[in-house]
């Protein structure tokens, strides 16, 4: 059964470790080249856009995609709202990896906003020493607000968008530690941190770290996701895939009787 994973979190680098060798399912991972240097996968892997809903439709009936699995990251809804036209359009099954949110626990103070310039805002008039735990591009909302000092932490150096003029940039790949972001937030006299609501472990040591030293996180609220079937990790994930497969063959079998 040929498979599409479309991919770029843990969930899916678990999921392309745990199919890599399963003679039993044709698996393509998906990129969308956000990285310059992605991790290394075990699968054969496309990078890049398919040209929206109606190229995504294409792709699969071209490469006779029987499931298209979408395991992309909480924040990335519009491929999966192409992924989910796409797959109603071509007849192809959708199974969705659903990451529950991180909930706000006793101590936290989570300032909630709908985006990254609702974001800018809620920082308000007066400089901060701002962590943004963001990606590339939702960092151009900031150029507006260039009376505080920035810290970025991205896979790759920023580039291609305007940024505030105090930035300062660390380039690292999570997951991430309480003691080396408890030593960030200090080091940098953090005042303030803006992060998306990821859920997981890879990245939520920051959220804690923030926690204990009482520093305030601006908090960007998650999208509307479309999804497919849902599913919760990785495990599910492969079952789900070998049930369809299962019952792909059954009329197969069947006939063979
Ligand atoms: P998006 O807004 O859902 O997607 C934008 C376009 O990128 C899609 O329409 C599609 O282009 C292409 N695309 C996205 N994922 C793809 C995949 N797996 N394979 C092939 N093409 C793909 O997602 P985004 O722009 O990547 O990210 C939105 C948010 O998610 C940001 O907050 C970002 O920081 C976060 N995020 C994304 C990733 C990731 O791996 N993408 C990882 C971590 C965090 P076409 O319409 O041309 O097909």
């Amino acid at each position: 059964m040929r498979v599409l994973l479309l991919g770029g979190t843990t969930e899916a680098s678990q999921i392309a470790k745990r199919l890599a060798g399963d003679d039993r399912l044709a698996v393509t991972l998906s990129l969308a080249g956000r990285t310059e240097t992605p991790a290394a996968q075990p699968l054969p892997t496309r990078i890049g856009g398919f040209g929206g809903w109606e190229g995504l439709a294409r792709w699969i009936e071209a490469n006779g995609i029987a499931a298209v699995l979408d395991a992309t990251h909480p924040y990335a809804a519009r491929i999966s709202a192409n992924a989910k036209r796409a797959t109603e359009a071509t007849g192809a099954r959708m199974g969705s990896i659903v990451r529950p949110p991180w909930q706000r626990q006793s101590g936290d103070v989570w300032i909630e906003v709908d985006s990254a310039e609702a974001a800018v805002d809620a920082l308000g008039p007066g400089p901060q020493n701002v962590f943004l735990a963001l990606g590339r591009l939702e960092l151009a909302a900031f150029a507006r607000a260039p009376q505080h000092n920035y810290v970025v932490r991205s896979v790759d150096r920023p580039k291609g968008v305007p940024l505030p003029p105090r930035i300062r940039s660390i380039l690292a790949r999570g997951p991430f530690e309480i003691g080396s972001e408890r030593m960030l937030l200090d080091s940098e006299r953090i005042s303030v941190v803006v992060s998306k609501n990821s859920g997981g472990a890879a990245t939520y040591a920051k959220i804690a770290a923030a926690r204990e030293r009482g520093i305030p996180v601006v908090m960007i609220r998650r999208p509307v996701k479309p999804a497919g079937d849902p599913l919760a990790s990785a495990e599910e994930a492969i079952l789900w895939l070998h049930s369809l497969r299962v019952h792909e063959r059954a009329p197969g079998s069947l006939r063979g009787v």
